[in-house]
């Protein structure tokens, strides 16, 4: 069991109050820290030994719906509704300045749970607070409009109003970032919120949470709930009146039943889901730069990114160069422990992920893709590390080609033309990122058009930045995060009609 006292002994905030530790075991409802209706509880485990780092209330939907009334009171009756935006915009920035101070601690929770290298933890928590401070500046601009009327008599006035309260349901693999990319649109524009953190990654949301009471968030304006049976309360924000919209980032599978399942209610709904980024690299590319790109958008969070390269198309006059560079720092990465500072990659998330990423590489090997390195379980580090792997040759009937991996492995296919390489790159039902390297400008132009995805990276490997629109096009998503299109899925746009006026 990880105690406060082997993070960090005693923490103050501030000189009001004094939190021990950043590490909760009780969900947060209506500005209570309280336990399951049924007192249940599950253990967050630590994936890169086992160890059990905490435990948190295991919730129902009676809780949740205990959650979901809160919020629907702070919105419609508590002083939140009567916050101005630059009240709204204050609060934020306390939130990020106290995530800010406690970035060291929080970084030490996340690398705990999900097992993710520690330096990229403290990048995660810098990464995702940045949304919190862009938030709390776009709070003060969600303009409206007023349009020129075709009659005398009448002014057409256009105001954006916040949804109300909003249901956040977000994954493991950025236990931070894909709270506060939500959280900080939702709460700019107005709106309360419930929040459903990953199962696996529970302690990072509260830890956030925690610093959310601290900077001041009036009652039920923000509320967590912990389970590890998702689908039951996922169903009551789909069915329930007073959940006016989700926001939900995971898996394409859940996203379409969450879509479907809250089609009754009409309400506004905001999906990221998984990928299957196209990473292109022509013969003119300048090879330094994509290798090293394709390490960094290949193996941050041990593959486990939505916006990680998954298929490798490599020109034919430069296939054997990059695969020998690729290599070289490819045997040079250090897999272990996360909480050591040296270890680039940690372990895989959980046995489920693990199992995928074997079977995957099981299944292009046997199909005819030639394993260039690793291909396999790295059982002296503990159960659920896996080997940085390059599998060459894949054919287009390889699950790792079709499907997201969301592990360490590159895959690779030869490519003779542009025209061949987009087609293959558009045959799939995802278009989230897609990434290409070349040094021609026409080409430049002319790709960057022609991928079917929502972001593309042009010799750039990380993408993602607070001030820019995140998501995908077909099965990887509705709606953006993050720039000022964030704001968009948290407000309903009202028309007022001043009629018979007179000048
Ligand atoms: P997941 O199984 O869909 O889980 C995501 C979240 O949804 C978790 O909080 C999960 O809870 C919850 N959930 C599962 N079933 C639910 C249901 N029926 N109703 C309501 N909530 C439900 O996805 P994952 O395996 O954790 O995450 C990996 C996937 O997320 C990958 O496909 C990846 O590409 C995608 N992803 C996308 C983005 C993006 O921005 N586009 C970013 C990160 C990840 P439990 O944990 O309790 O099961």
């Amino acid at each position: 069991m990880l105690f406060c006292n082997s993070l960090r002994p005693k923490l103050t905030l501030s000189a009001t109050r004094t939190f021990s530790c950043l590490v909760q075991s009780k969900a947060f409802i209506n500005g209570n820290w309280i336990n399951a209706s049924t007192n249940e509880t599950f253990e967050v485990i630590n994936p890169a030994n086992g160890r059990i780092v905490g435990s948190v209330p295991n919730m129902n939907v009676n809780d949740a719906v205990q959650a979901v009334q809160a919020a629907k009171n702070a919105f419609e009756q508590s002083e939140w509704s009567k916050f101005t935006a630059k009240e709204r915009s204050s609060l934020l920035k306390k939130w990020f300045n106290l995530i800010e101070k406690n970035g060291n601690e929080i970084s030490e929770i996340m690398s705990a749970e999900s097992g993710k290298p520690i330096n990229e933890a403290r990048g995660e928590v810098a990464y995702g607070n940045a949304f919190i401070e862009w938030f709390a500046e776009e709070a003060r601009r969600i303009y409206g409009d007023i349009i020129p009327s075709a009659a005398k008599d009448r002014e057409i006035i256009v105001l954006k109003q916040p949804l109300g309260v909003a249901a956040l349901i977000t994954p493991w693999n950025f236990p931070l970032a894909m709270i506060t990319r939500k959280a900080g649109a939702a709460l700019a524009a107005g709106c309360t919120i419930v929040i459903k953190p990953a199962e696996d990654t529970p302690l990072t949301a509260l830890a956030l949470v925690k610093l959310a009471e601290e900077a001041g968030f009036p009652d039920g304006v923000i509320n967590i709930v912990t389970t590890n049976n998702a689908a039951p309360i996922g169903d009551l924000f789909c069915k329930s009146p007073d959940v006016r919209g989700i926001s939900f980032t995971g898996s394409t599978e859940v996203g379409k039943w969450l879509f479907r399942n809250s089609s009754d209610g009409i309400k506004r709904i905001s999906l990221e889901l998984g990928g299957n980024a196209p990473f292109i690299v022509f013969n003119t590319a300048n090879l330094e730069k994509a290798v090293d790109a394709a390490i960094a958008s290949k193996f941050r969070n041990c593959g486990q990114t939505c916006v990680s390269a998954n298929r490798f198309f490599l020109q034919d006059e430069i296939h054997n160069k990059f695969i020998d560079l690729l290599k070289q720092k490819v045997e040079a990465l250090k897999v272990g422990d996360g909480s050591k500072q040296d270890v680039q990659i940690g372990p895989l998330i959980n046995s489920m992920q693990f199992n995928k990423v074997s079977s995957y590489v099981e299944d292009a090997r046997s199909k005819g893709g030639k394993i260039l390195f690793g291909g396999r379980p790295l059982e002296d580090l503990g159960k659920l590390f896996y080997s940085p792997t390059i599998i060459s040759n894949v054919p287009s009937n390889a699950k790792l080609y079709s499907e997201e991996i969301f592990g360490p492995v590159v895959s690779i296919v030869k490519f003779k033309t542009e025209e061949e390489v987009i087609r293959a790159a558009n045959n799939s039902r995802r278009g989230l990122a897609g990434y290409f390297f070349s040094e021609n400008i026409q080409q430049v132009f002319r790709v960057a058009r022609l991928l079917e995805v929502g972001m593309v990276g042009v010799n750039e490997g990380l993408i993602s930045a607070a001030e820019a629109p995140f998501g995908g096009v077909k099965e990887s998503g509705i709606g953006r995060e993050g720039s000022h299109h964030g704001i968009d899925e948290y407000v309903e746009i009202k028309y007022i009609c001043m009629g018979n006026l007179k000048y």
